[in-house]
């Protein structure tokens, strides 16, 4: 067979888990190429907030902080929610994310840091959960360092990467317009995306952006190459030692979306050229590609007029759908969750009956003028005129209801109820406000007695139509504990490897773990370059 280019390595995707293993397979002396489809660098991960989340890794025993092995299994243990996982695979990517974590601030020159006040997903529910020093995020990156390059990186629409989490932690209104001072600085995914991408030019690794791999080609019996898309035609690229897979999941695939959503309606928040192409380099090589659910569709929204690569910008309501003044409700105008505990609000908004079909669906935002003074709704900062076509305001709450096509008795009933909850401080039909993490992350600290809840009762009164929107999680590879994508037998194939949302929760549980994403597709990412490493007979650094 005859190739166009030739290398040890061949990688496919330039996200977290793509550059992990484009460096460290470059730093023990393999030849390494990245193919990324978007004409920007940095895939889904450099839009998003950037936690990486590691039981028991060494930034957080540096600070001061206890955990333990065993500590980390049980946790492991309660996000399984009691259904058999694949925990080898698990303990294999754990333990590589915790060894990327050093090499990268070693070799790579990422300056990592607790995110102080955030506490572990399931925080009060489980003693081996922390109340903070598991999750990870990067200093402030200075982006003027890239020069022109700059413009290469993938920014984030979606959340305010001038100030670092734990600032925003501290600070909800600002997640609105900090976007627009970010200057040059990067902070959460793009300053992590930033940090690896520097290293990776100061390296001289070579990363094609416009290249889409559309085939994988398979020959004595292994992966040997790919088919890779450009401008100009399609080349033939051989692999001589692995082929990494990092291109995301089902995402913006119009078919598959929905079927592994199993919802109704679902759109992606990722960019739109994640589109489901893992699917077809699967079918070409005989790869599994498994459903598991893990974080069902939550409620989103998309603005008019707001568009990336020619598609609509979908948002969730993660973090405001916690803030005090506001509540979601169902068609028959009832609280159905905890709106500030993202993975209830998830499973209920869909909830499927067999006799009545989603009991929760369509469901709508509902606020007032509190809120919008006070908190930012995506993109509008705190008092800023919403777009035309965004919102249904009234100036009474039945009145908005009648336009929402909402009981009206039954909506003023709700918001009723909700305004004696706020007040006390406690919400007794869903306990809004009382897990630690939904405080931390989508409350408002200057809100007493409840960071959650907070009164519906000053006009206009404003509401959405909400659809379901998420990451694309249900689905993907199974990998082997060396990150080799498994066949329909359970077989590895050969030369195959896969990090990132490409790749199944099986190892993990349907219980999702916020910041566990990007560290599995570091950890793979680095398993990958390690076995690539091995099997061009080379030394591989351990760190
Ligand atoms: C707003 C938001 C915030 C989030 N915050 C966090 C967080 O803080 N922590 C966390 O762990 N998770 C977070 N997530 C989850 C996030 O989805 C994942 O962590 C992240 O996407 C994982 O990236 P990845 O490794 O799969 O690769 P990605 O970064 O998704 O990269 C995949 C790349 O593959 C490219 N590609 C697709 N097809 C091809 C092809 N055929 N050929 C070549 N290239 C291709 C794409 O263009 C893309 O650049 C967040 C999600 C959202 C929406």
């Amino acid at each position: 067979m005859s190739w166009d280019l030739e290398y040890d390595m061949v990688i496919a995707g330039s996200g977290v888990g793509a550059l992990t293993a484009a460096l460290a397979a470059n730093d023990a002396g393999l030849s390494v190429v990245v193919f990324e489809k978007s004409r920007l660098i940095g895939g889904a991960s450099a839009i998003t907030n950037g936690e990486v989340w590691i039981p028991y890794n060494s930034v957080e025993l540096e600070e001061g902080f206890k955990d333990s092995e065993s500590l980390a299994e049980k946790y492991f243990s309660a996000l399984s929610g009691g259904l058999p996982v694949y925990a080898q695979v698990r303990r294999s990517w754990l333990q590589a994310s915790r060894s990327a974590i050093i090499y990268l601030k070693e070799r790579a020159g990422l300056r990592w840091r607790v995110i102080k006040g955030l506490p572990d997903v399931l925080y009060g529910s489980t003693d081996s959960a922390l109340s903070e020093g598991r999750y990870l995020e990067v200093e402030p990156f200075d982006g003027s360092v890239l020069g022109s390059k700059f413009e290469k990186i993938q920014k984030s629409l979606l959340v305010p990467y001038g100030i670092t989490n734990e600032e925003m932690l501290k600070l909800p209104s600002a997640r609105a317009y900090d976007r627009a001072n970010a200057g040059k600085k990067l902070c959460q995914g793009p300053g992590l995306m930033a940090y690896l991408i520097y290293a990776a030019f100061k390296r001289k690794i070579e990363i094609f952006c416009g290249h889409k791999l559309v085939r994988l080609i398979k020959a004595n019996h292994k992966v040997a190459g790919a088919i890779i898309k450009e401008r100009n035609g399609e080349i033939k690229v051989k692999a001589r030692h692995a082929l990494l897979l990092s291109i995301g999941g089902y995402g913006w695939h119009p078919k598959y979306s929905l079927l592994y959503e199993h919802l109704p309606e679902w759109h992606c928040l990722l960019p739109p050229t994640i589109e489901g192409d893992s699917l077809l380099g699967a079918s070409d090589v005989g790869a599994a590609y498994i459903p598991y659910k893990v974080v069902g569709g939550r409620p989103g929204y998309t603005v008019p007029g707001e568009v990336w690569f020619g598609k609509p910008v979908y948002r969730s309501l993660i973090n405001e759908a916690g803030y005090p003044h506001s509540i979601i409700v169902n068609s028959s105008g009832k609280r159905f969750a905890d709106e500030s505990n993202f993975q209830q609000l998830a499973d209920r908004s869909g909830s499927f009956d067999r006799s009545r079909g989603f009991t929760n669906y369509p469901f709508f935002f509902i606020f007032d003028e509190q809120y919008r003074r006070k908190y930012h709704l995506g993109p509008i900062g705190p008092g800023e005129p919403f777009p035309s076509g965004l919102v249904t305001s009234s100036g009474t709450d039945d009145g908005l209801a009648r336009k929402l096509g909402i009981p009206p008795s039954s909506l003023t009933e709700t918001i009723t109820n909700f305004n004696v909850f706020a007040r006390k401080g406690i919400d007794p039909e869903f306990g809004r406000g009382t897990k630690a993490w939904s405080r931390a992350f989508s409350g408002d600290p200057h809100n007493r007695p409840n960071p959650n809840l907070g009164t519906i009762d000053t006009p206009p009164f404003y509401g959405i139509r909400l659809t379901y929107v998420g990451a694309g999680y249900n689905a993907g590879y199974m990998v082997d504990v060396e990150a080799r994508v498994l066949n329909v037998s359970g077989k590895p194939i050969a030369s195959l490897c896969a990090c990132g949302n490409c790749v199944s929760f099986f190892d993990v549980g349907p219980i999702y773990q916020d910041g566990i994403s990007l560290a599995k597709s570091m950890g793979l990412g680095y398993l990958a370059a390690r076995n690539a490493t091995r099997s061009a007979g080379k030394q591989f650094h351990e760190f």
